[in-house]
């Protein structure tokens, strides 16, 4: 956008602290505020703090069931609670409403960095039949979706199936495009091919599940054969990115291969629209790919781009599988949007 781009924080982010080693952990965010600063982005550390917002996703028991916990626990095995988490977790949704509002009314784009991140938190906490949250507490990213006002289009790069903005979005013809490492291979499970909706939901969850090991060369077809025409026919007014930077290769929790050339060419992609984009944080572990990344990606708004890691080539027996999955892809969504 003209606008250029500002980061969204707050330190609040860092009081959802772990009790013992833990990837979700503060000094994450940290690394992204760095880049941030690294690329002289703008950021914004007020925003609005409304608690009635997670009740838009979440069924009111499993809301009520976050609020009334207290001191050190354990959601799931996965998914830890602590003294400030409930302030996080509301700040967190808060910011990404803010940031959608915002970037509409200024024209501006925004990096919303918070923590917990969001996008397996389904209606009642676990969605779809996980065995955990995976991290997530409220869904950050389907809310300022849902919230917006504006036809809105939630675009899922995180490593892991979004499970939990899939659950919440499922029936209503918000788009939801998710890009994962194959179900079947990782956390949560989910993310086929053929769950593309329902009612009126129909043919607006798209998902794109890539073998372990796909690089560089196969996401970019992703891109331009999925995400963009889709994009394109679905004329959104809103691009809410749920940004997990553990599709890098060297995220320790997955097996993608991605180097940050493909987040930045999907930014420029995403750019391209001339809409409104909100990039609101999921997962990522390495904090040298989580700060790159980030720099990276604000340098772009600078108009500059930084000299980056090399491509990664997909092994020819991986990229086979993968380009057959883009193909059914195509395949079953030829019913909803002309693909080719
Ligand atoms: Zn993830």
């Amino acid at each position: 956008m003209v606008g250029g781009l500002k980061g969204l924080y707050s330190r609040v982010f860092l009081e959802h602290r772990p009790t013992h080693r833990h990837p979700e952990n503060p000094a994450r965010l940290n690394s992204v505020v760095a880049g941030l600063a690294r690329a002289g982005t703008p950021i914004v550390e007020t925003f609005d703090v409304d608690d009635s917002l997670p009740y838009m996703a979440h069924e009111k028991e499993y809301v009520d069931f976050i609020r009334s916990l207290s001191g050190y626990t354990n959601i799931d095995g996965d998914t830890y609670f602590s003294p400030g988490s409930y302030t996080a977790a509301i700040h967190a949704v808060s910011a990404a409403v803010h940031a959608a509002k915002a970037a509409l009314r200024e024209g501006t784009d925004f990096y919303v960095a918070v923590r917990p991140p969001g996008h397996h938190a389904g209606r009642r906490g676990r969605a779809m039949g996980a065995p955990s949250q995976g991290f997530c507490i409220f869904n950050n990213a389907a809310i300022a979706a849902l919230t917006a006002g504006v036809r809105a289009a939630v675009i899922d790069v995180d490593v892991h199936h979004g499970n939990g903005t899939q659950e919440v979005l499922y029936d209503r013809d918000i788009l939801y495009i998710s890009v994962h490492q194959d179900p079947y291979t990782l956390y949560p499970g989910t993310g086929r091919v053929d769950e593309v909706g329902v009612g009126s939901g129909e043919g607006y969850n798209v998902n794109v599940p890539l073998p372990p090991y796909t690089g560089d060369d196969v996401y970019v077809e992703v891109i331009d054969e999925v995400i963009m025409p889709i994009l394109k026919q679905y004329d959104p007014r809103l691009l809410v990115v749920s940004l997990g930077w553990d599709a890098h290769a060297d995220d320790p929790l997955a097996e993608l291969e991605l180097t940050v050339n493909s987040y930045v060419y999907l930014t420029e992609r995403l750019m391209s629209l001339g809409v409104p984009i909100i990039y609101v944080l999921e997962g990522g572990y390495s904090y040298r790919v989580l700060e790159e990344g980030t720099f990276s990606l604000a340098m772009l708004y600078k108009g500059e781009k930084v000299r980056l890691e090399r491509r990664s080539e997909t092994d020819p027996h991986v990229s086979s599988r993968a380009r057959k999955m883009i193909r059914e892809v195509i395949r079953v969504h030829s019913r909803f949007w002309g693909l080719s």
